[in-house]
């Protein structure tokens, strides 16, 4: 794959990615809305459970989604710099396979591994 096919893959992953979040955003303060309407007398129990979670669910795929925003970014600028495609943190090829699945990576699948590990 070359360097313009690349970065367009990244640009277009981009985009959805902050659309997605744009969307949760949305969400998010359409349920705070929601539940400041709410009168204190007359709270059903399970309902706010249920709009904790939902809001709780929403909140997650904002971070990973926010979290990949910020790794395709990276991944953007080590395609400027030319160090795309080495590990962020090992200097390594992070390897084609792994590029094909997710273009975004900056890790290789070991120093991600250890990553994972210790969070
Ligand atoms: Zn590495």
């Amino acid at each position: 794959m070359d360097r313009e096919d690349l970065r367009q893959r990244l640009l277009e992953e981009r985009e959805r990615m902050a659309r997605e979040i744009a969307e949760l955003d949305a969400d998010l303060s359409k349920s705070l809305e929601d539940s400041s309407e709410e009168s204190p007398y007359d709270q059903h129990m399970a309902e706010t459970a249920a709009v904790t979670l939902d809001r709780e669910i929403d909140l997650t795929l904002q971070d990973n989604a926010q979290a990949t925003l910020t790794q395709i970014d990276r991944a953007l600028h080590k395609l400027d710099n030319a160090t795309y495609g080495l590990c962020d943190n090992c200097g390594k090829p992070i390897g084609e396979g792994r590029l094909q699945i997710a273009p975004y990576a900056t890790l290789c699948v070991d120093c991600k591994r250890l990553q994972e590990r210790n969070r």
